[in-house]
């Protein structure tokens, strides 16, 4: 170990998660680097195998990692907030076409019998 290893903060479920909490942690400071990140692993020849039991970790400097695990904590609270949250839009409760009186499933944007446009909530 030299004093400048990177530090592991965070194992992310997918690449997308890993880029995401990367931004994060940019956007506040703290330079991280997504490892094992199948993107980009592109060109090793792997051939797409065992993609999905590769999970892209965060590495930080070692004087960062303090500071990158609060920020973390911060990231998947935020996330988990998120995903309890009820979709703002495609779901919901159907909803009554002012042109023709139709109830129209939430996730259509306009009426399927006149093409209405769906009324702000
Ligand atoms: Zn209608």
């Amino acid at each position: 170990m030299s004093p400048s290893d990177p530090v592991e903060i965070y194992v992310a479920r997918d690449s997308q998660d890993a880029h995401v909490a990367q931004l994060f942690l940019e956007s506040r400071g703290v330079s991280a680097h997504v490892v094992g990140d199948f993107a980009d692993a592109v060109g090793c020849g792997t051939g797409g195998l065992g993609i999905k039991d590769t999970a892209p970790k965060l590495w930080v400097l070692p004087e960062d990692a303090p500071r990158a695990i609060e920020l973390i904590r911060e990231y998947e609270s935020s996330r988990s907030r998120r995903e309890t949250e009820p979709e703002t839009s495609g779901s919901g409760d159907a909803w009554l076409c002012p042109g023709c009186g139709e109830t129209v499933e939430p996730a259509f944007g306009v009426c399927w019998n006149c093409q209405s446009e769906r009324p702000a909530p």
